[in-house]
């Protein structure tokens, strides 16, 4: 990490992850879903992460928290969560010491991860309950600070999900999710199906509890948008992999990779003048059957000689700005 002279600074590491493996063992054959991926996240850092859906953005989150669902496991790699190494853990420590309060999710979908027969009040409360112990009666009156700091009025307590709006609901689940203050939470595509207001106020949301409380986040999105307004880093996954990492304004101003390229031209703007909007010919491949070689070349208008055939080495660039791509690599 640099400050704005370009002069190295000391952060501390919450979590660094290294050539992480997860596939998915199905009928059809091996879906290598998260396929060698490693990067840091500093304290209180925001990273974007961002790509097409089935890029393995949704899978490196379940990883991390590990809640990969079956036929999928992980195979190999690292994932270190403030010094300790969380997938050695025995699953009973990860769950009491780790999980929620260390690092917890805000999940795609609100209407799906709230249960439809209990209050809100009665879910945010037995995270509490049960994690800190907390009775019903002190859990609901710290559940109604949550609520508060959510932007929702308190008296909702007792209401039920779907006598509340979408956004309503994502806050709830973002209330939830920052019940034990955890120094980094995962939110997965946090403004799925919100209309764009929502979206925002969403965001801004996050924004401002992320500066209020110093907690790291990853946000996960396939838009691009997004990201620019809150992350500190942006990585952007390609087929399982992590094709390009960096601070933000380096991604956005100075893109590297193609696929990066091509994702920041298919954003329109309102500040510029009006610019032709780019799209990604071809679909994001079989991941139980790769290509070979770097897996953007059956779509990569720059393809030449060793891309189908060598997997391109991450290289950095420029200071924190790394890429995985022959354009930028002696061979
Ligand atoms: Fe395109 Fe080759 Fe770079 Fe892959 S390695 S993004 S195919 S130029």
């Amino acid at each position: 990490m640099t400050d704005k002279k370009g002069a190295k600074v000391l952060s501390e590491v919450i979590l660094d992850v290294q050539g992480l493996k997860t596939y998915f063992y199905t009928a059809k054959g091996i879906v290598k879903a998260v396929d060698n991926v490693s990067f840091k996240l500093n304290k209180g850092e925001v990273l974007g992460i961002a790509g097409e859906s089935g890029c393995g953005k949704s899978t490196l989150a379940y990883s991390i928290i590990r809640l990969v669902p079956p036929p999928g496991r992980i195979v190999d790699g690292r994932i270190y969560f403030m010094g300790s190494d969380i997938l050695k853990m025995p699953e009973e420590e990860f769950r009491t010491k780790i999980r929620w309060k260390g690092i917890s999710m805000v999940f795609q979908g609100a209407m799906n991860a709230l249960n439809p027969v209990y209050t809100i009040g009665d879910q945010i409360a037995e995270v509490l309950m049960l994690h800190k112990g907390l009775s019903k009666k002190e859990a609901l009156q710290e559940t109604a600070g949550l609520l508060k700091m959510v932007g929702i009025d308190p008296r909702r307590i007792r209401s039920y999900p779907h006598e509340l709006s979408g956004g309503m609901k994502q806050r709830v689940v973002i209330a939830m999710a920052l019940a034990l203050k955890p120094p980094l939470v995962i939110a997965d595509e946090p403004t799925t199906a919100l209309d764009v207001v929502v979206q925002a106020q969403i965001m801004n949301l996050l924004k401002s509890l992320q500066r209020e409380l110093k907690m790291s986040i990853i946000l996960i999105t396939h838009d691009m948008s997004l990201i620019a307004e809150i992350a500190d880093k942006v990585a952007i996954m390609y087929a399982g992999k992590i094709v390009e990492i960096g601070p933000a304004d380096k991604i956005y101003n100075n893109p590297l990779h193609p696929y990066t390229r091509a994702l920041i031209n298919s954003i329109p703007s309102l500040k510029k003048e009006l610019k032709k909007l780019e799209f990604i010919p071809g679909v994001p491949p079989d991941l139980t059957q790769p290509p070979p070689g770097c897996r953007f070349h059956p779509r990569c208008k720059y393809v030449f000689e060793p891309c189908s055939r060598d997997e391109p080495p991450m290289v950095e660039v420029e200071p924190d700005h790394y890429v995985a791509c022959w354009l930028y690599s002696k061979r």
